[in-house]
């Protein structure tokens, strides 16, 4: 199979291939993921709580003797071998991209336990806690716009690969010292049981409503395009930092505005080009949404020509204060997709 699919592709071009089309998954570790030393590592504090067990910050020695920090996530103790083939999933998926704003595996720990995942670290951790500890503090020329213009590059490169996120969301981004935004969360149960947000569908697929594509919530067509539009949900996300998508409504009625054609609004201060470019990632029908290397343009024009983000959509303070307390269908608070 791989032998087509190579023999197909444009030379220079990589696809993705799915850990489990491997017989063997431990096979697939092998080929994409580095086998630390585990007396290389040197753990220092607790910085989170994964699906499979605690997510620490510490150290690695690399070969050339140099230290770098690293986010170290272990398996905890009295895991099946499922749950351990799930949790080394993640590494055989993140071990196959090379791009700045992909989450970098270093490597595994699996000759000795815990058994481990080793990433960069990434010092200001994920992007909707940061916004929200940051309100108001950038401008969109200057961050945002490089955090989306980031996330977007990124994501056209998984694109590029043929890889479908399925739980593109502000939560999912990490944030390193340098505001350089990388997509991570690559886990093959993770969607289905590790995020939050995730709810049931009446078809039993478990999905995160607010960031994901009608089609896919309705007959699960997970595509490069339900992506973007859940890009164009983070877009918001940014803006607004870190504001919750369609605030406290149930994702039943979520499901129900979008089907009748609203969309979120303009958060305060958005570019009108910028809200566009989000409706436009919101078109109900998915071949009419930009691809992932079309927005990466759109935004390196808009930053080199600052100029065009000088148009807001609402100009009002009022509006913004209907917009946060109002519901999806308040008047003028959220416009109708156009048809
Ligand atoms: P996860 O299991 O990947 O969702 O990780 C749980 C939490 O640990 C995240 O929400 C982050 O706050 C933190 N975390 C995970 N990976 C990293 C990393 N590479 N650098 C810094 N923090 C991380």
């Amino acid at each position: 199979i791989y032998f087509f699919l190579t023999a197909v592709k444009l030379p220079g071009s990589r696809t993705y291939i799915h850990p489990h089309t491997y017989e063997d998954p431990n096979q697939a570790i092998r080929d994409f993921a580095k086998e630390i030393d585990a007396s290389t590592i040197r753990i220092e504090r607790v910085i989170g709580a994964g699906e499979f067990g605690e997510v620490c910050s510490g150290r690695l020695k690399l070969p050339s003797k140099r230290e770098i920090y690293v986010a170290i996530k272990s398996l905890k103790a009295g895991y099946s071998e499922k749950q351990r083939r799930d949790f080394l999933s993640e590494a055989s998926i993140m071990g196959q991209f090379d791009h700045p704003n992909i989450i970098r595996l270093e490597g595994v720990v699996t000759r000795c336990k815990p058994v481990m995942i080793i990433t960069e670290y990434m010092e200001n951790g994920s992007l909707d806690t940061f916004l929200k500890k940051h309100d108001g503090q950038f401008t969109v020329i200057q961050l945002l716009v490089g955090m989306m213009r980031g996330i977007a590059s990124g994501m056209k490169y998984l694109s590029d690969m043929s890889y479908v996120h399925r739980d593109l969301a502000a939560r999912n981004i990490l944030v390193n010292s340098n505001l350089v935004c990388k997509v991570s969360d690559f886990g093959l149960s993770r969607v289905l049981e590790d995020d939050p947000e995730a709810a049931y569908t009446t078809r039993g697929g478990k999905i995160p409503i607010r960031w994901t594509a009608p089609e896919a919530i309705a007959y699960r067509k997970f595509t490069s395009a339900s992506d973007i539009w859940s890009y164009g949900i983070v877009m918001w996300e940014v803006i607004s930092y870190g504001e919750r998508p369609y605030w406290e409504m149930s994702n039943q009625d979520v499901i129900k505005a979008i089907d009748e054609g609203y969309r979120l609004p303009a958060p305060m201060d958005c570019p009108v080009v910028l809200h566009q470019l989000m409706l436009d990632c919101w078109e109900k029908s998915r071949s009419e949404r930009p691809k992932f290397g079309q927005i990466v343009n759109t935004l390196d024009k808009l930053i080199r020509n600052p100029n065009s983000l000088k148009e807001l959509a609402n100009r009002f303070l009022k509006d913004h204060v209907t917009l946060k307390t109002g519901v999806m269908a308040a008047e003028n608070s959220v416009l109708p997709s156009q048809e």
